[in-house]
This record gives C-alpha cells, structure tokens and sequence, in this order.
C-alpha cells in the first residue's frame, strides 16, 4: 500500500507522524514560503518524473531570500530528499510535493527575524487541477502588489488573495479566476500563468505585473521558440484584449497547460482550443511524463517500486 512520507525536522517520516504545535509562528502568520512540484506518473517506464525539480527548489530559495529566510539544505540536497520521498511513498498515480521553508518557532509577536526555522516536504496524490478546458471570469479581487506582499514570492500567506479569487470564481459557476492589478491590467490565475495568442503572437505580462514567475511558463515559452519558431512578448494585457485574443491558455504545476475557451460569457477565439495552444500542450504533456528525448532534461526520475 502507498504511504506518504514527510521530510519534517530533518529525517524522512510517515506524513501522519509530522505535526506542528498550534503555535507555530507560520500558521499564526503565514510566514512560510513554499513550491508545489509535480510528479507525473509514465505507466509505460513505471517511473514517476519529477518536473524541473532543481528549478523549483532554486525559486523556493529566492522566496526565502526575499522573506530573509534560507533553507538549512542546499538544491541538492533537497533534490534527493525529493526523489527519495516519492520512491518511499510508492504512489504509481501522479502527485505532488510541498516543500516549504516556515516559521517554526512557537512564539508570539509578527515579524521575521529572531524566529526558528525549519524545512518540510510532504507529498500528497494529485489529479488534474483544472478541467481539460476551462471557463473564467474576471476576479473582483485584485491581484496584489509587490509593494504590499511580493507575489515574486511564493509566500503561503499571500494565497488568502488567490483563495478569494478562486472561490468566488467557483461560486459563480467558472473553473478559475483571472486576477487584474490594482491599475487594471491583467495579471494572473489564482494559482496560473496567464498567456494570449494575438495574430501568431504569443504574449503574457511582465514580470512586473505582479505574477509569479512560473517555472510552466518558462517551459511553455521555451517549447514555442525551440518548437514552432514563436517567440514571446511580455507587456502588459487590458482585459478587453483577452475578448479579441484568438487563443488563451493557463500554465502552472497544478494546472499544467489549460486552455481557456470563455472568460466573461464570451467564447475564446471561436470558443474552442486553438492550434497553437493544441500543438504546445501536445509538446507539452510529452515532456513533462519523460517522453521527449530532447527535453528529458526537464525530468527527473523516481524509481517507485512496484507490488507483486
Ligand atoms: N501563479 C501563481 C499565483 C501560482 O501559485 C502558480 C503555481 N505555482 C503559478 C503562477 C505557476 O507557477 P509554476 O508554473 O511555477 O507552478
């Protein structure tokens, strides 16, 4: 039977054995920075691989450094405790690891210095996020900005903004919420990139549009340049420009690449997946389960043992 580990205090642990005192100065405050890393199941290699692994622990130590925090364990380290949690958990389904650098002393008082701190990662199944295509809507939330809570940061407390977002999305009755900036420009899913197709262009805001700077995105963009010769440019998107785009897609860990066929109750390009959106998410989802040569790279593999 599959059993998730826990790397918590320092040693691999069974997941139900690593709990943290009421507290604990991260769950009074959101004061933990965190990374969400897939890794996708390939039933033929009966190997789980693990997507751009060091590329997200790189990014956890950036979050870190921007809260003036810094993981005790370098990327490499992190990197085998990584693949060394999902062979032990023996999942043969697709999952998903939570590393996360917090808070961890138990003291009262909001700030970030003189507190203990610690690293975990636990690891939990996890399906698709999103449907195979999704509807949005324009989020009555705005996104917020650097100069409050730097989204740059993957900052655990930062996610009460995407969880209005999402959960007023899904109340209305749509898969996902696109968020504006406070000056009204758009910025980002509540847990996605967001990318536009204007006549073979491919376009997404800047990396001062509050966003994070997801690590999908980078891969998609680098698959459009390698693989179909589109290059993309970053400026900023009004929300009337996603009305007229010909395509628009999401990327992220949890989401992968999803197209979106309506926003506002209006359809996306004819309302159905366009072709260039079709031939980077076919790109895609071969890279991801270590099926592209070319960009086996990007995988790392977890050897899971299996049953007889
Ligand atoms: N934006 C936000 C707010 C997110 O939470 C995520 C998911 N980590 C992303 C974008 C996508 O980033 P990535 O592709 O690195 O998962």
């Amino acid at each position: 039977m599959p059993t998730p580990y826990c790397y918590f205090k320092g040693e691999i642990v069974p997941l139900e054995e690593a709990k943290i005192g009421v507290m604990t100065h991260a769950f009074n405050y959101g004061t933990a920075v965190f990374e969400g890393v897939r890794g996708n199941w390939n039933p033929d290699a009966q190997q789980a691989f693990l997507f751009r692994l060091r590329e997200h622990f790189v990014r956890l130590e950036q979050s870190a450094k921007i809260l003036r925090m810094a993981p005790r364990e370098n990327v490499d380290r992190l990197c085998e405790i990584a693949v060394e949690l999902v062979e032990r958990s023996g999942f043969t389904e697709d999952v998903y690891l939570r590393p996360m650098v917090y808070l961890s002393g138990e003291v009262l008082g909001v700030r970030l210095h003189n507190v203990e701190q610690d690293t975990l990662i636990f690891l939990s199944p996890f399906p698709a996020y999103l449907p195979e295509t999704a509807r949005c809507h324009t989020s009555t939330w705005r996104r917020v900005n650097d100069t409050g809570i730097p989204p740059r940061a993957k900052v655990t407390g930062i996610y009460v903004n995407s969880a209005l977002a999402k959960t007023e999305a899904n109340l209305n009755g749509f898969d996902e919420a696109i968020m504006l900036n406070e000056d009204g420009h758009v910025s980002e899913g509540s847990g996605e990139n967001i990318f536009m197709i204007r006549g073979g262009k491919l376009i997404a805001p800047t990396p001062a549009d509050n966003v994070l700077e997801g690590i999908t995105a980078k891969s998609v963009v680098e698959l459009a340049r390698n693989e179909l010769g589109v290059e993309l440019v970053e400026r900023q998107i009004d929300r009337t420009e996603l009305y007229i785009a010909d395509e628009v897609f999401m990327t992220g860990t949890a989401a992968h690449l999803t197209p979106i066929v309506e926003i506002d109750r209006r359809p996306v390009g004819n309302g159905e997946i366009g072709p260039i959106t079709r031939k980077l998410s076919d790109l895609f989802y071969d890279c991801i389960r270590g099926k592209s040569e070319k960009y086996q790279h990007w995988c790392t593999p977890a050897r899971v043992p299996v049953a007889h």
